[in-house]
């Protein structure tokens, strides 16, 4: 098994949108894979990754109205969201078209 990813904490108000799925996102980054291992979630090897784990975790999150972007190191990214020509990532800002 690879090396575990680092780590960090913050302080989020409880009653913030980070605060009210954080028992999710503590969930979803224990379920991340190890660096050199992408494709293996590094709690439940050796299920693949995403593991079902991480993706109720997303989905969680999601429903809070909190992009899991967010939470995925950019490495992970291309796995979650396979490049699309007509997609862009979900850590890029969506520019309005047309906009005044
Ligand atoms: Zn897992």
């Amino acid at each position: 098994m690879g090396g575990l990813r680092d780590i960090t904490a913050m302080v989020v108000a409880a009653e913030s949108p980070i605060g009210r799925v954080i028992e999710a996102i503590e969930l979803l980054t224990s379920h991340l894979p190890p660096v050199d291992q992408p494709a293996v979630c590094s709690l439940c090897s050796p299920q693949s990754w995403p593991c079902p784990a991480f993706d109720a975790a997303a989905e969680q999150i999601q429903a809070g109205a909190m992009p899991i972007g967010y939470l995925v190191p950019l490495d992970l990214h291309p796995r979650l969201w396979p490049a699309s020509p007509d997609t862009p990532p979900p850590h890029e800002p969506v520019v309005e078209q047309g906009a005044p």
